[in-house]
């Protein structure tokens, strides 16, 4: 048996990208950029994914450039967002609570470019308050960088409303949000969002790992972060994947279309497993929440790593905290400011829409074994 729940790691490939893919490694192999007919075709399989990408976020498919990863959509947005906009000022404001992509980039920025980074302290559930926003906001800010969605504890941050309130005093002001663990989870649209600057990742979503992409408002001019040939419109340069693209626009088309009740069914799942957890684990707590796919539970008083191994003994894969960090206590939690035996005891479920009703009973009867069979330090 083998039970996976730690899709915000990442996901498995649904069968459409995994057949986009397979129809762009075998027929429309060629290079997107050849002007011959098999480029053509590579190009028209390309333009595809992008349209398909772009309609599930909500943007004209222009403002769409694909890169490698999420990581390389943050530290774009943030490298050249800051430097485009330094002429206004060179503060940036962010959050204690965002991935490494974007914590270590404006360390960058700061230590080696000049800027200064104001790091917000998160709300207790690890999103980012529009008033904290606004009390930090500067005349000199270029730029605000804050995840839609936390991947640790599943905190939505209400980006519409600070992007509203943050260009109604500063119209100058870059607003980039990490959407990674938001798209195609929680309802998010580029138009309504209004933000200037979106990243996505494929593998979050279904697609294949090394694709991701970055929206651009329509009239913002970013300077690419890679250059060479001139690719994606001079913006992004290197060879397009076209199988990963292909791959992300079927998976972002088939997510698209059951996203109501996936997201729904997600939702009602994790509540389940609160309340399951609630009633059966003593002192187990649940951090933050929001987010329908991604569920953080501690048991204090044992260690994370314990309960991993005793559920992966039952066939059962969750995660510590972020799979995108080695060793150490998690920086998310520990901005909580939350006491150590609730960090080591920390571990994050994380759903997707073929998590099932049985998989999550199955992990809940684990986990209360677990805490039952298991010596802690608290009994
Ligand atoms: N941002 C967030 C919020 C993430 O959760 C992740 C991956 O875990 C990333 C960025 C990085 O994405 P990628 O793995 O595609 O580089």
């Amino acid at each position: 048996m083998s039970i996976y729940l730690d899709n915000a790691a990442t996901t498995r490939v649904c069968p459409e990208a995994a057949e986009a893919a397979m129809e762009a490694m075998t027929l429309s192999y060629a290079n997107p950029n050849s002007p011959h007919a098999m480029g053509r075709a590579a190009k028209a399989l390309m333009e595809r994914g992008r349209e398909r990408v772009a309609k599930a976020l909500g943007c004209d498919k222009g403002e769409l450039y694909f890169t490698s990863c999420g990581t390389e959509g943050d530290n774009w947005a943030l490298r050249r967002g800051a430097e485009y906009n330094a002429r206004h000022g060179r503060h940036i404001l962010s959050s204690e609570a965002e991935h490494p992509a974007v914590i270590r980039t404006l360390d960058e920025l700061e230590k080696r470019q000049g800027f200064t980074v104001t790091r917000l302290k998160p709300a207790p559930d690890g999103s980012v308050t529009p008033d904290a926003v606004l009390d930090a906001l500067r005349e000199d800010t270029c730029l605000v960088s804050l995840m839609t969605v936390n991947n640790e504890t599943g905190a939505v941050t209400d980006i519409a409303a600070i992007v509203r309130e943050v260009k109604a005093r500063n119209p100058h002001t870059l607003i980039h949000t990490d959407a990674v663990q938001a798209f195609l989870k929680v309802p998010l649209n580029a138009r309504s969002l209004g933000a200037d600057l979106i990243t996505l990742s494929g593998h979050k979503i279904h697609a294949p790992k090394g694709v991701g992409a970055l929206y651009v408002r329509r009239g913002l001019n970013l300077p690419p972060l890679l250059t060479g040939g001139g690719q994606e419109e001079g913006k992004r340069s290197g060879t397009q994947a076209v199988e990963l693209i292909a791959a992300f626009g079927a998976a972002a088309e088939a997510g698209a279309r059951s996203f109501r009740e996936d997201a729904a069914r997600m939702a009602a799942l994790r509540e389940h497993a609160v309340e399951r957890l609630t009633a059966e684990v003593p002192g187990l707590l649940t951090i933050g929440g929001g987010a329908p796919q991604i569920l953080s539970i501690s048991l204090p008083g044992w260690r994370s790593e314990v309960l991993m191994n005793y559920l992966e003994s039952k066939g059962i894969s969750v995660a510590k905290s972020s799979a995108c960090k080695k060793g150490g206590r998690s920086q998310v939690l520990t901005a909580l400011k939350l006491p150590a035996p609730v960090i080591d005891g920390a571990i994050r479920v994380s759903l997707s829409r073929e998590t099932t009703a049985a998989e999550i009973d199955a992990f809940c009867d684990a986990l209360a074994e677990a805490r039952r069979t298991i010596r802690g330090s608290v009994r």
